[in-house]
C-alpha cells in the first residue's frame, strides 16, 4: 500500500515537498489555512484541505491519525507551528517532521516530541559549504 503523507503549510518549502512526494508516487494531503494556497494544490496533491491545524478537532476531522508521516511546514507563525506539532504529538501521529525557523523554535519542537526538526536554510548552507570544500579538494 502507498504511504500516506500530509503536508501542513503550503509556502515554498511545503509546496516543494508536496510536489516531490507526488512525483515519487506518494499519496499526499495538502493543508493550509489560506484558501488560495489550497486551491492551487487541488489538481496537484491527492487531496487538499483548508484548515487551521492549531485546532485539535479540525486535525482529528482530517483523519490525521491515519497518516504515516506528517510534515509541518509552517515557518513564520512559530506559535501555530508549535501548537500544530503539539496537537499531532497528542493525537499520536506516528512520524512528525517540522520545519524550524530558528534555534529556539527548534529546541521547543524537540522538547514537545517532534521526530525530526529541519532547518532548511541552515541545513542547505552547510551542505553547499561541504560541496564547495570537497570540490576544491578534488580540484587541487
Ligand atoms: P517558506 O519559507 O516555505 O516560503 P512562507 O513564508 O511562504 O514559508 P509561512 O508564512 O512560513 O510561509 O507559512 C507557510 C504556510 O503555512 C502559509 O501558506 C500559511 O498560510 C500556512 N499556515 C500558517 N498558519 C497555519 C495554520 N494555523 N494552519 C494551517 N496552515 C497555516
Amino acid at each position: 500500500m502507498k504511504k500516506q503523507f500530509a503536508v501542513i503549510g503550503l509556502g515554498r518549502f511545503g509546496s516543494s515537498i508536496v510536489k516531490e512526494l507526488v512525483d515519487q508516487g506518494m499519496q499526499v494531503l495538502a493543508v493550509d489555512i489560506n484558501e488560495d494556497k489550497v486551491n492551487e494544490f487541488a489538481g496537484i496533491a491527492t487531496h487538499a484541505a483548508i484548515a487551521d491545524t492549531t485546532d485539535e478537532n479540525t486535525l482529528r476531522s482530517l483523519g490525521i491519525r491515519n497518516f504515516d508521516h506528517v510534515i509541518v511546514a509552517i515557518g513564520d507563525n512559530i506559535q501555530s507551528s508549535i501548537l500544530t506539532t503539539l496537537m499531532l504529538v497528542e493525537i499520536g501521529v506516528s512520524h512528525i517532521t517540522v520545519k524550524a525557523q530558528n534555534d529556539y523554535h527548534e529546541k521547543v519542537l524537540n522538547k514537545i516530541g517532534a521526530d525530526k526538526v529541519v532547518h532548511p536554510e541552515r541545513d542547505m548552507g552547510i551542505r553547499i559549504a561541504h560541496n564547495i570544500v570537497s570540490k576544491n579538494v578534488l580540484d587541487y
